[in-house]
């Protein structure tokens, strides 16, 4: 098959010819229809971290199922399905428990493992669910990582209906998610960005209010939903109503933060980790997916070979939404 291959890292891409993967007893192969980029397909080039090398990159993609193995059950040739990209044993205490984005094997597709850009990937056959009708190829490809993510940091953050939050920095996918997800558990959602075309558009996307990051926000959230870092850090906790939780994902802008402890503790407030979803959460959020969920698409990408297009956009932080590559 063809793929983008990274032979080291730090390191480029190539677009190169690779042995077809073939599924293992509990595994199916997926055709890709299109892929979508994640940060993480940056990261790895910097060796940020370094994956298993040669590696093949991406997290995302929706496809046609074109093998089977021998011991799957449910799965044919030509289902179309969608892919969660969080992949752990299935069969550890954490994971039986229902935590696998605890377990000790928890690995990343386009990671720690061959991804979605390339003509094919393979993958547990626990880890694709049946592409909803309605819903097009792209945002197929563009929903999973970020919407599982944003879905996971808000029932962490025990986000309720009519509640006040607000997503840091709208821009990439999973703020878009954090967005989209906030909104249909019935939040009112404001958003943050040092981009005026940006705000506008969130506002059209349905945020309450956009505030430009280098001003004062004039709001207390019950949830503020973080993946800046540093950047933002102590606005975000200002932000914060008394009894406030910041849960964040992430650290694109410094990884470093001060917290002030008075602040914390007179406040009462709650700083919660989250990283990608459970099996469970996968299926709730394929549900909201194929109930209507907001996916933002940014720009669409024709040809598998136009990779490289897709991935200076992304480097270069102009998006709003998911960049897709359709194969
Ligand atoms: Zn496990």
């Amino acid at each position: 098959m063809k793929a983008w291959l990274l032979e080291e890292s730090p390191g480029e891409y190539r677009f190169a010819e690779v042995p077809t993967p073939e599924p293992g007893p509990d595994e199916v192969r997926v055709r890709l229809v299109a892929s979508a980029l994640n940060q993480m397909d940056l990261w790895v080039t910097r060796a940020l971290p370094r994956p298993p090398l040669p590696h093949v990159p991406g997290g995302d993609g929706a496809g046609v199922i074109d093998a089977v193995g021998e011991s799957v059950e449910g799965w044919a040739v030509g289902d179309e399905v969608v892919i969660n990209p969080a992949i752990s044993c299935r069969a550890c205490p954490v994971c039986l428990s229902g935590e696998s984005p605890l377990c000790a094997s928890f690995g990343i597709l386009g990671e720690h493992r061959w991804g979605t850009h390339a003509e094919q990937v393979v993958v547990p056959a626990a880890n694709v669910l049946a592409k909803p009708e309605g819903r097009s190829w792209e945002e197929a490809a563009a929903f999973s990582l970020c919407a599982l993510t944003a879905w996971r940091m808000l029932r962490r953050a025990r986000l309720a209906a009519g509640e006040t939050m607000l997503v840091v920095g709208i821009g990439g996918g999973v703020s878009c998610a954090g967005l989209a997800v906030g909104r249909a558990m019935g939040a009112k959602v404001y958003v943050t960005s040092r981009d005026p075309s940006k705000r506008d558009r969130a506002v059209e996307l349905g945020a309450a209010g956009a505030f430009d990051s280098g001003e004062d926000w004039p709001l207390k959230a019950q949830v503020v939903f973080e993946n800046v870092g540093a950047a933002t850090w102590d606005r975000s906790m200002r932000a914060l109503a008394p009894g406030g939780r910041l849960v964040t994902c992430g650290g694109t802008a410094g990884s470093k933060v001060e917290v002030s402890l008075p602040r914390l503790f007179f406040k009462q407030y709650e700083i919660i980790g989250s990283t990608m979803g459970s099996y469970a959460e996968y299926t709730q959020v394929s549900e909201l997916f194929g109930q209507g969920l907001d996916v933002v698409v940014d720009e669409v990408h024709s040809g598998l070979g136009a990779f490289p297009d897709a991935l200076a956009r992304l480097e270069a932080a102009q998006q709003l939404g998911k960049i897709v590559v359709r194969h």
